[in-house]
């Protein structure tokens, strides 16, 4: 079967890469997260002392780009491919909440995004690949296949994200994480530089009612129509 390029974008915690892992383990693609990559970009700003609660050195972030390294390891166990900076494993880093509270700033500057939507769209050349994110269907892959664009009510949202760093022991309120995903939907839908929107040719889909496993079948019933179609 011929394979396509499946772009998944949407509001933070909508399920963007349960969905997308489920995806690529299925069909044997490659699944890429892009949001990892800005992760992985903020924490270096955190280590190095470019951003923090009230300030953001934005320029010496930018100088520093040639010297930040992102590249994705397949981890057999996990069964999916884990987030490496500058040769580090910085999977579990990457998540935690003074991460996602920055995040987003760091999404807004130009110079950082155009180096990351260029390293996305080399991963994506040879097709068979699952992205998510936020411009995966507008900036990055305009001409996939299938573009899905995930949406969820903000304590939906909220909850299962709190559920997610509960399990993982991470001692944060339900407060704190309502109000992240508020703050980061705002600045990602507001942003100059590639904000969040909805591709024309993508399906919207509200997952509030769905569990994990009718949204998988819903959305592999659209590849193969897609794939037999080409
Ligand atoms: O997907 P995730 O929630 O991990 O993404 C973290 C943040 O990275 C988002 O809130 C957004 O600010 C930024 N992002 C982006 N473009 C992408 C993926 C993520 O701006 N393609």
């Amino acid at each position: 079967m011929k394979k396509i390029t499946i772009a998944i974008d949407g509001f933070s915690s909508t399920g963007k890469s349960t969905l997308a892992k489920q995806l690529a383990n299925h069909l044997g693609y490659v699944y890429v997260d892009s949001g990892a990559m800005y992760r992985a970009v903020t924490l270096f700003a955190m280590q190095n002392g470019y951003i923090g609660t009230d300030f953001f050195d934005k320029q010496t972030l930018i100088n520093s780009l040639p010297y930040i390294k992102l590249h994705f390891q397949f981890n057999p166990d996990l069964g999916f491919a884990e987030m490496y900076l500058n040769d580090v494993n910085v999977e579990k880093e990457i998540r935690t909440i003074e991460v996602s509270n920055f995040v987003s700033k760091v999404a807004e500057v130009s110079e950082v995004r155009s180096k990351l939507v260029e390293q996305q769209q080399e991963m994506g050349k040879k097709r068979g690949i699952v992205m998510d994110g936020r411009d995966i269907g507008t900036v990055v892959f305009p001409d996939a296949e299938l573009k899905i664009f995930m949406n969820a009510s903000p304590e939906t949202r909220a909850r299962r994200r709190y559920d997610e760093l509960q399990s993982k022991g991470q001692n944060v309120t339900f407060e704190a994480i309502l109000k992240n995903v508020e703050e980061r939907d705002h600045i990602d839908t507001h942003r100059d530089d590639s904000p969040l929107l909805k591709a024309d040719d993508a399906i919207e889909m509200d997952n509030s009612a769905l569990t994990r496993e009718e949204q998988f079948e819903v959305v592999l019933e659209l590849v193969l129509k897609v794939t037999k179609s080409l």
